[in-house]
């Protein structure tokens, strides 16, 4: 194990990954990392688990989260790490993201039988969603492997559910500002997620340096989805914007191609989320 390995973004069964927190614990410590961080989607439901296997494992455990925001119509995604998971303000919020997240894949599924022809049903979805876990478009993905309609969750994405699919539905998101704001009240550490992942247009620094006056303390550049392009415009906006960098897998077990530990974040930048953080939420080492 190398303690200087710093894997700050990865999903469990708690959302949309494949591995339960524990399991994904082990993993990373198996795969060499010293520090993993459990960012689920919309939910703090995996972190208690995912503490008990970092003990027992003595890797260190980042708790964290993934919100899903929006920003003038478009999805942006926000890591926040060490928040008080008890914060009314968060909790409710949480609670309202999830809740429209059911009412959501309930009408996408409802499209998907009248408008594509998929014989699937909400039964079969919800058998793809662990108790508790954040539900979303990966279940749908999920139940159409099950029932043999596509190999893996990537084809189902590629013909009905990617963003751009006529049976796309948006669920309820807080606005990105919002969000921010409400991470740093609840003691996180906001750090916005593969901002510039390849939508077809340039990236724009615009909503970097938008989020940066609003409180934002970093800018995840190490990314899968980053090209070169996109991560050296990060790397200028966190020097100019004082920004913490990071990188991070966005592992999601087998549900994507995703490697824990495939892009990695400095001690250095770790002390400094620490350090920016004003919750009880520490990072937890054995
Ligand atoms: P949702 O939050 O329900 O809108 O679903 C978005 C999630 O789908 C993202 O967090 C990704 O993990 C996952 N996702 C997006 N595109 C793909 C893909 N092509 N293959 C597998 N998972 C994907
Ligand atoms: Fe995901
Ligand atoms: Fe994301
Ligand atoms: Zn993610």
């Amino acid at each position: 194990m190398s303690p200087d390995r710093i894997d700050l973004h990865t999903h469990s069964t708690a959302s949309d990954g494949t591995q339960s927190p524990a399991d994904l614990v082990r993993t990373a410590a198996a795969a060499g990392l010293g520090t993993v961080a459990l960012t689920d989607h919309d939910t703090v439901s995996g972190w208690a688990s995912a503490a008990g296997a970092a003990e027992q494992c003595g890797i260190a455990l980042v708790r964290g989260i993934e919100l899903s925001t929006e920003h003038e119509g478009r999805s942006v995604h926000l890591l926040g790490y060490l928040p008080d998971p008890t914060h009314p303000g968060l909790v409710a919020e949480l609670e309202r993201t999830v809740h429209s997240r059911d009412s959501r894949l309930e009408t996408m599924v409802t499209r998907l039988r009248a408008e594509a022809g998929l014989d699937i049903t909400m039964a079969q979805v919800n058998a793809q969603v662990p108790p508790g876990a954040t539900p979303g478009r990966p279940h749908i993905a999920d139940a159409l492997v099950a029932a043999g309609v596509v190999p893996h969750r990537d084809e189902a994405f590629t013909r009905w559910l990617r963003n751009d699919s006529p049976y796309y539905v948006h669920h309820y998101a807080p606005n990105v500002l919002d969000a921010v704001h409400l991470l740093r009240d609840a003691g996180a550490v906001p750090v916005v997620a593969h901002v510039f992942a390849d939508r077809g247009d340039a990236p724009d620094p615009a909503l970097v340096e938008l989020l940066a006056e609003n409180g934002l303390g970093g800018i995840e550049v190490e990314h899968r989805d980053h090209d070169e392009r996109a991560r050296t415009l990060a790397r200028e906006l966190a020097r100019d914007l004082d920004l913490i960098v990071t990188g991070s897998s966005d592992y999601h077990g087998t549900g994507k191609q995703n490697q824990l530990g495939e892009n990695t974040t400095t001690p250095e930048m770790l002390e400094r989320i620490e350090a920016s953080a004003t919750s009880s939420t520490k990072v937890i080492r054995a």
